[in-house]
């Protein structure tokens, strides 16, 4: 008689976990995805605004994300990827500056012509380094400082990086950067001076939606406010406890975390001391991330970055800059993007008090913002939103089979050298699946 296949537990309903759960049902093997809120989706789920789907955190894709290309394919919404030029601004000393193509960075002043030549020769020496190995024992801002680019580091990516890392802003490290730059110029036109950038036509909600109905269809059972506790060996197979068992655990013969190291520490006690000790290493920003529905536009950019440390945020993001208002029943929709550290008391701060710093800052941006602009506003918490990359950040990866045998992962913080993304998701949730189901013949 045949046995029967082992039974796999996902632990986290985003993108990787719903990619991994549907290539395993694919494959034959039964599937439980664990998703701790209401709705599956992670950090593409949406929300509503004038009767259209939005992402409650900006999304949009680099040309770069073949992958997310060949998922929109695999489920037939490839004709609904649009690929857009997008400008792109940068706010410093309190003025708004063009930025991010060659004709712009001629204007922008902040720089001085020194500390232009300066930015030019270091994102042209990033751009061409396609060996990040060799960058990974330096910081970001180390590396800028050893080659004379301190100009280019104070105006612009000394600012950006302590809004995006606060106080470990010195300890990201230079391959992060390199990610950035490497990706980010691979998205330009042929001519190098535009960028395109894609979006999917009704959000990227319609991707999770097309892998969630596939998941169901194939026979996944797919648990939603459904938490995780515990993860524990037992026998061969695994005790699963999540919120909603009554406190009784479940057996499955292998488990697939998706979700960020900090927690999978937390809900794996068998994991070695000494994996812990390394993996506790990596650390993660939050992100706070309003939203405002506004009856005029506030900038003329899609996406404002904001370089100056005295600003409650790191960036503004019009995203009906990109994507026509009419889509949104003609409303403006203006993301801020403020990333925090874990501890930071911001993080824990109420929204009113949220609101009453970022409003009055919005007027740096547009003198005229008025809060009667306002037709509706929401506050989005991602916790865990941005693995910190540090220099040998490597030896620090975890691998897709974790120290303990059949407890696999697949997260954010292990797509290294690539930043995350939905591209990265994909791919990820697509790998640990087959690496998965190689283990087993
Ligand atoms: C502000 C922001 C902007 C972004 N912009 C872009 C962009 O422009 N383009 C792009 O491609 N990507 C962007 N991303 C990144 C992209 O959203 C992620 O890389 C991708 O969604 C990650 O998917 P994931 O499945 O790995 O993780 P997640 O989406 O985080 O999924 C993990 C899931 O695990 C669940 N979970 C956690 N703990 C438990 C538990 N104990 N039990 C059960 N479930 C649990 C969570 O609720 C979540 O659903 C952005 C992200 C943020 C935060």
């Amino acid at each position: 008689m045949k046995s029967a296949p082992p039974r796999i537990a996902v632990i986290g309903g985003g993108l990787a976990g719903l990619v991994a759960a549907d290539r395993l049902l694919g494959a034959g093997l039964p599937v439980t995805i664990f998703e701790k809120f209401p709705e599956a989706g992670g950090l593409v789920g949406v929300v509503n605004v004038g009767g259209t789907p939005l992402e409650r955190y900006y999304h949009h894709l680099f040309t770069s994300d073949v992958d997310y290309v060949s998922f929109a394919k695999e489920f037939g919404l490839e004709g609904d990827l649009v690929w857009l030029k997008s400008r792109m601004g940068f706010l410093s000393g309190g003025k708004l500056y063009d930025f991010g193509t060659p004709a712009s960075l001629i204007g922008f002043t902040p720089l001085g012509i020194r500390g232009r030549l300066e930015f030019a020769l270091s994102t042209l020496k990033l751009r061409h380094d396609a060996d990040w190995r060799s960058l990974e024992g330096e910081t970001a801002m180390g590396w800028m400082r050893r080659n004379g680019y301190g100009r280019a580091l104070d105006a612009v990516w000394g600012p950006l990086l302590r809004q995006k890392y606060g106080r470990r802003a010195e300890d990201v490290g230079l391959v992060w950067l390199w990610g950035k730059i490497f990706l980010r110029t691979r998205s330009r036109d042929k001519t190098g001076l535009g960028e395109r950038l894609g979006y999917l036509k009704g959000s990227f909600g319609r991707g999770i939606a097309a892998v969630l109905a596939r998941v169901k269809e194939r026979g996944g059972d797919v648990r939603t406010s459904r938490p995780v506790r515990i993860v524990k060996r037992s026998g061969s197979g695994f005790d699963v406890t999540s919120a909603g068992s009554a406190g009784a655990a479940e057996a499955f013969d292998l488990v697939l975390s998706t979700v960020a190291i900090p927690e999978l520490l937390r809900l794996a006690p068998d994991l070695p001391e000494e994996t812990r000790k390394t993996w506790s290493a990596i650390s993660y920003s939050h992100a706070l991330c309003p939203i405002l529905e506004l009856d005029r536009s506030l900038s003329p950019y899609y996406w404002l970055n904001v370089g100056d440390d005295s600003m409650p945020f790191g960036g503004v993001i019009e995203h009906t800059n990109f994507i026509p208002k009419e889509e949104y029943g003609g409303r403006h929709v203006v993301y801020i993007s403020n990333y925090v550290l874990p501890d930071d008391p911001k993080w824990r701060k109420r929204d009113e008090d949220l609101w009453a710093e970022y409003l009055p800052a919005l007027r740096i941006i547009n003198p005229a913002f008025d809060a009667s602009w306002i037709l509706a506003k929401q506050i989005g918490r991602a916790e865990y939103a941005q693995p910190i990359i540090v220099p040998h950040y490597s030896k620090l990866l975890p691998p897709l089979q974790t120290p303990v045998e059949g407890l696999w992962s697949a997260c954010m913080a292990q797509t290294y050298p690539e930043d995350r993304g939905q591209n990265y998701a994909i791919r990820i949730g697509r790998e640990a699946a087959d690496a998965i189901v190689a283990s087993l013949k």
